[in-house]
């Protein structure tokens, strides 16, 4: 049975945007106010310095370094538990959280005590490593809107994108990620629940974790968005859009208002990193609009990417 989801939105936020509790607080804020306008789908990437962290001590456990599991548990453990207490007041809710937290942080040191016995880079093992940081990220999310009274529900993207496995660069298949996003998406939508999506991350037939390469969210956001028909995607960054050089190394840099898919895509092919350089494709065909705002300053309306004629 088909369900209607014209009036889905899909919002993306990267790790700046979720990178502490007040910017998660001010995510959860914009998930709750467009979910009273339309329905939502969240993406989430890794808190900034999660996915670098991760890939650090997969590398040393990999080289022989024993104490890089022990280590990872607990720096993940404690930025991750830090930010629960600022973001969740009720006991309960705190205590449930800080104990995902722990298994899916020990989880994580235990793979890279795997890596350390084996002494070598297992690709596998590796993806499954750098799932952690989306993974914490969509539970804090999740419970960082339930705390503001509206329904949501982390959800691992493994359980839904279907890739190939390529693992570091996976490739998903969009018609079987169509049809899971569909059905494990469309009830929670239709129950008024905001579903938390891990960004970045998939799974290949058989189940075993995949990642889609560097900045990779921004590809799972559009991918969701058109495996949903959703109205747009919004990428919420810590810029004020897609803009005419990267504002850290040119200060005069300008927001660009409006991109064709073509003219975004060679930004971000050419190094724009605000983009991933596959975000524009799932969309394109099907003509829905990306718009790419500031998520530390939302009055703004920073730049849509949609089928206008190349300039
Ligand atoms: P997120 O974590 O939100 O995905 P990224 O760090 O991946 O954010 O991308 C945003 C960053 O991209 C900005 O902070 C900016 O420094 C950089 N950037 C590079 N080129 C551009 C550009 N042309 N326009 C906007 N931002 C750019
Ligand atoms: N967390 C991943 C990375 O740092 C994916 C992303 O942020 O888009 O590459
Ligand atoms: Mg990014």
């Amino acid at each position: 049975m088909s369900q209607a989801t014209e009036n889905v939105r899909v919002m993306k936020f990267g790790g700046t945007s979720v990178g502490d509790a007040d910017p998660l607080r001010r995510a959860a804020e914009l998930l709750c106010d467009a979910q009273s306008e339309s329905r939502v789908v969240a993406v989430v990437s890794a808190m900034s310095g999660v996915t670098n962290a991760l890939i650090e001590a997969a590398t040393s456990a990999a080289a022989g370094d024993w104490s890089a599991g022990a280590r990872l548990t607990d720096w993940l453990q404690c930025k991750h538990s830090r930010a629960v207490c600022s973001l969740i007041a009720d006991d309960a809710a705190r205590r449930e959280l800080q104990t995902e937290i722990k298994l899916l942080a020990s989880a994580a040191g235990r793979a890279c005590d795997r890596l350390a016995i084996e002494e070598r880079i297992c690709s596998r093992t590796f993806d499954f490593i750098c799932s952690t940081g989306e993974k914490l990220t969509a539970r804090l999310l999740a419970a960082a809107v339930a705390a503001r009274g509206t329904l949501a529900l982390a959800v691992d993207a493994s359980t839904i994108v279907v890739t190939d496995d390529a693992h570091g660069a996976a490739e998903p298949d969009a018609s079987a990620t169509r049809a899971r996003a569909r059905l494990q998406l469309l009830p929670l939508i239709a129950a008024g629940v905001i579903p938390v999506v891990t960004g970045f991350i998939g799974a290949t037939a058989d189940g075993a974790v995949t990642t889609l390469g560097r900045g990779g969210s921004d590809y799972s956001a559009t991918l969701l968005g058109a495996a949903l028909d959703a109205a747009e995607v919004v990428i919420w960054t810590d810029v004020d859009g897609v803009m005419t050089a990267d504002p850290r190394l040119a200060p005069e840099a300008e927001t660009i208002p409006q991109l064709s898919y073509a003219a975004a895509t060679a930004l971000a092919e050419a190094g724009a990193r605000v983009l991933h350089p596959k975000t524009l494709r799932p969309v394109e065909a099907r003509g829905i609009p990306v718009r790419v705002r500031n998520s530390f300053a939302p009055s703004r309306l920073g730049t849509l990417i949609a089928a206008f004629a190349a300039a």
